[in-house]
Parts: structure tokens; sequence; C-alpha cells
């Protein structure tokens, strides 16, 4: 009986491994299809000053304009490319377009920043090509970010500080993506030459929540919930973290002072309210992102 069901279920297992298989395989062959057709293009969303909303640069977000299925966002597609290696290409297909702009627009405003996975910082002689798609459009390497999550700096060491110390060295800014969500976050500030950090959109959702430290213009009724996923940011099951001394409200404000004495730049991920948008603005937070301020779209023009 046991072995029975045991068999239907290593059946049933086989089947369903065999289609994810293929699934892959035919995700990988349509990348690369892709990548020769230029089908991969940028979006770009703007950054902001907290303190009157002037765009201070923008975040080049890749989006795969696949010939069947339509617009495609990171989530649909990230995983396959970092596994087969071919986020590699895309990742140069993305630096080659944001170049292109920024040669096409020397009036653009701030810096185009770019986001870079573990698998492109290991891979060898990435830096070298970097710079080398930079110098073909003649752009001057200060208009561009480099933004890498601690995950992906902790995962390789060595090999990436000296990647990405190559990239400082020509003017290249470096901010630390999704900061706080890793196991890390401190050491990677002592180890890198970090010109930034990004808060992670995962404490800004928190901060909607009733009794968010350094909550402002608390007109109490509103209640509006857009935080409701308790499940964000690792809090507690209690539903009062954001109350408590360490809720991320308290994390928020302590890591403002943290970007300020080291003279980083900080930028907020995720705003969405003009709520958070207060507070952070209040907590010293200089810049910030999120649809309150603008979508990801194409260049205009
Ligand atoms: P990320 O670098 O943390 O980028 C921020 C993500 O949050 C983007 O998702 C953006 O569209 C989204 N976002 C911005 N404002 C808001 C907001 O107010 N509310 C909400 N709910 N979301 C907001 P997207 O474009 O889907 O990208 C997801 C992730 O994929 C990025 O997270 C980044 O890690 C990765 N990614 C994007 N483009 C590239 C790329 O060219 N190369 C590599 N290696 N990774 C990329
Ligand atoms: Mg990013
Ligand atoms: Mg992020
Ligand atoms: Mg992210």
């Amino acid at each position: 009986q046991a072995k029975r069901s045991g068999r239907a279920r290593w059946q049933f297992f086989d089947a369903t491994m065999h289609s994810q298989a293929m699934t892959r395989l035919t995700i990988e062959d349509e990348i690369r299809m892709s990548l020769l057709a230029g089908d991969f293009v940028v979006h770009y969303q703007p950054l902001v000053a907290l303190f009157d909303r002037t765009v201070v640069g923008h975040e080049a977000l890749v989006r795969w304009q696949h010939p069947q299925r339509g617009l495609l966002s990171p989530q649909d597609f990230l995983a396959v490319a970092e596994e087969s290696g071919l986020i590699v290409g895309i990742g140069r297909c993305v630096l080659d377009q944001v170049c292109a702009v920024l040669a096409a627009h020397p009036d653009a405003p701030g810096t185009i920043s770019v986001n870079v996975s573990a698998v492109e910082l290991a891979h060898d002689e990435w830096a070298e090509k970097f710079l080398g798609i930079v110098d073909i459009h003649g752009v001057d390497p200060s208009r561009l970010v480099v933004e890498v999550t601690e995950t992906a700096v902790m995962s390789l060491r060595a090999h990436t500080a000296g990647s990405v110390a190559a990239l400082r060295d020509r003017g290249i800014g470096l901010h630390v993506d999704d900061f706080g969500t890793g196991f890390s976050s401190i050491a990677v500030l002592r180890d890198l030459p970090v010109t930034g950090l990004k808060l992670d959109a995962s404490f800004v959702a928190d901060l909607a929540a009733p009794g968010a430290v350094g909550r402002l213009g608390s007109d109490g009724a509103s209640g509006d919930g857009a935080a409701a996923d308790g499940g964000a940011g690792g809090s507690t099951a209690d539903g009062a973290h954001n109350a408590g001394a360490r809720g991320s409200g308290a994390l928020a404000a302590g890591l403002a002072g943290l970007v300020a004495h080291l003279g980083l730049t900080g930028v907020a991920e995720g705003i969405e309210t003009e709520e958070q948008e207060a507070t952070l603005r209040a907590q010293g937070w200089q810049h910030g992102q999120g649809y309150l301020f603008g979508r990801p779209a194409p260049w205009p023009g």
C-alpha cells in the first residue's frame, strides 16, 4: 500500500520535474534569441531628493519584451538568467543602453544606477568589460552608479571586492541595494568602498503601519493599511514590532544617522505614500524612490 502510493508520487514528481526542466531550457533558449534580437529593454525609475522632490537620478530596470508573452519583469526570468549565466549578457545589454542614454543626454539629471547580480560580479573580467562599454560611449563614469546587494557581495568576497574597487577607482558610485535584508549589512560598509545605501522597501512599507516610530501627521483614523503585509522585514508575529525600540521605524531612523555619519548617500526604496515620504524625510533620508514619485518607464523621448 505505502509502496504503491510512494511510486505514484515519484511518477508525479518525475513528470513535474521534467516539465520544469523543459520550461527552463525553453526560457534559456528564448533569452539567447532575445539577446540577439534586442528584446531586452530598459525602464528608468526616478530617484528624488526628499527635500523637494527634484530628480537626482534614475535606476535602470531591465524588462523583456517577449515576442509572445509581452513585457516581462525580472521576477519572470531573472532566476533562470542567473542560474544559466545569461545574466552576464543581459547586464552588458542593459549597460550599453544606459550608456547610450547618458551619451545622448548630457544634461540628464544626476546619475543612472544599474543593478548587478552576484553571477555578474563573479564573472571573469566583468569589471574590464563594464568599463569598456562605458568608454566606448565616452560616458563620464561618475554619472553611473552600480547597485549590488549585500548578499551578492558576501557570497564572493575577495574577487568581488576587486571588481567593484576597479569601478570605484574610475569614479563609478557603489550603492548597497536592499540594505538591511542580508546577514552582513554593516560588514559590507566596512569592507567595500561603498558610496551609498538603499534602505530596503520592507522597512519603508512598515512605516505606514500604526505605531511606526517617528510617524508624522498622525491623523489617527486613516489606517490606510498600505503595509498590511505583516510578513515584511522579518516582523514578529505579535504585530507590535513597529512600536518597539527595534521596530522598522526605529531601524530606519538609526540607519539614516549611520548614513549621515559615514558621509554616504541614503536612498529609501518603495515609497508609496506621502506619510512614508514625510517620515523618511524627518528621519534624515536624503533621497527616495517609489511609485509616489514615478514608476519605471522607457526613457522619455
Ligand atoms: P531592486 O534593484 O531592489 O529594484 C527595485 C524594485 O522595486 C523594482 O522592481 C521596482 O520596479 C520596484 N519598485 C519601485 N518602486 C516601488 C514601489 O513604490 N512599490 C513597489 N511595490 N515596488 C516598487 P523590478 O523592476 O521588478 O526589479 C526587481 C529586481 O530585479 C530589482 O530589485 C533588481 O534586484 C533586479 N533587476 C532589475 N533590473 C536588473 C538588471 O538590469 N540586472 C540585474 N542583475 N538585476 C536587475
Ligand atoms: Mg536596485
Ligand atoms: Mg532594492
Ligand atoms: Mg530587490
